[in-house]
């Protein structure tokens, strides 16, 4: 199988390349995969560097915009593993161009061109942001699409967009929507990775408002997974929930993290919460696990404790990203 991965030097798609190249995904074998990347402040060509010398890699350093590349990228490939987009909420309440160009624009682009080249399937990596907050319960994925920040209104453009080419064109086209993801390679200006730094550095801990949101933590190797499942399994027009029971307050989550360092709430500074904070997520796993057979796996105290482990032992990964 010739896969086409958008965003491969993010965290997530970093993961799923060396996943699939150091065969630890059980369910999909990979004859090639391309990495069509922009390397925007989020891309790291460290990240492949566990198999940058796979002879079945070949990483393309180019814009998802771009027509031309990506027509001429996408042909040949069977699968497009589409992750590529910026992708943290604060900077999408700063300046929502980027948001709009790649998320939406990149991803038309990439429709176009997996219509031209029959492209076998086309799976869109998305998020439980799209429905926006949910005060008790789980979304169903028939649930409507109700986004409270740019970023994820665009992610929910995206998707439509998506979803619209397989209803017009019939594409097929397959999507999953994972809760707050967490591991190793990720760029620390994401909650985890940047409270981990800065206790690691002494710093303190920026905490939005009375820290009572609450997020379900997914380990990315069972992210990954989800996705390979989706992949392969999933039915053309599917949309699969990749979501956790772990759920935590961000003051219960911050409060883990102090215990792992020895260190007190004094280390903590309240900030004024972000713009438009949506309370709680929530996803309705049920059909994912049903028709999937996906269940997250990773538990939630190791894998942060394995997190935190990782982060010690790799400063010369992150710090560089600290001031980038
Ligand atoms: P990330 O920010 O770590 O990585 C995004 C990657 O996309 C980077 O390598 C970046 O260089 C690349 N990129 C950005 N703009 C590009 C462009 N115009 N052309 C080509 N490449 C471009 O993001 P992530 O956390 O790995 O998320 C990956 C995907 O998963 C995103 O689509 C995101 O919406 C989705 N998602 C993330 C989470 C999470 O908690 N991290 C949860 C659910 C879904």
């Amino acid at each position: 199988m010739k896969l086409l991965v958008t965003g491969g030097a993010g965290f997530i798609g970093s993961a799923y390349v060396r996943r699939l190249l150091q065969g630890t995904e059980s369910v999909l074998r990979a004859d090639r995969v391309t990495v069509l990347d922009s390397f925007t402040y989020a891309g790291t060509e460290g990240s492949l560097d566990p198999v940058r010398d796979d002879p079945r890699l070949r990483i393309v350093h180019g814009d998802v915009c771009d027509v031309e590349l990506v027509d001429a990228t996408v042909a040949g490939h069977d699968v497009i593993v589409h992750l590529a987009a910026e992708s943290h909420v604060d900077r999408s309440i700063a300046s929502a161009a980027p948001f709009i160009s790649t998320n939406v624009g990149g991803t038309g682009v990439l429709l176009d061109a997996a219509l031209r080249h029959r492209t076998g399937r086309f799976l869109h990596v998305s998020t439980d942001e799209v429905y926006g907050a949910i005060d008790q319960g789980s979304w169903a994925a028939s649930a409507p699409l109700n986004p409270s920040s740019p970023y994820s209104a665009s992610k929910a453009a995206a998707d439509l967009l998506a979803l619209s080419y397989h209803r017009t064109h019939g594409l097929d086209v397959v999507i999953t929507r994972g809760a707050n993801t967490y591991g190793p390679y990720q760029h620390p200006e994401k909650l985890i990775p940047r409270f981990v730094t800065n206790l690691i550095d002494g710093h303190t801990l920026p905490l939005y408002g009375d820290g009572g949101d609450i997020r379900n933590w997914l380990h990315v190797d069972d992210h990954c997974h989800g996705i390979a499942l989706a992949q392969c399994n999933g039915r053309a027009g599917g949309i699969y929930h990749l979501g956790t029971g772990t759920a935590r307050t961000n003051r219960d989550l911050t409060g883990l993290l102090l215990a792992a360092f020895d260190a007190g709430w004094e280390r903590v500074t309240p900030v004024a919460d972000r713009k438009g904070h949506d309370r709680r997520y929530a996803l309705d796993t049920t059909t994912t696990q049903r028709d999937l057979g996906w269940k997250p796996t990773v538990d939630f105290d190791q894998g942060l404790a394995a997190t935190i482990e990782w982060y010690r032992e790799n400063r010369a990964w992150w710090e560089p990203l600290i001031t980038a």
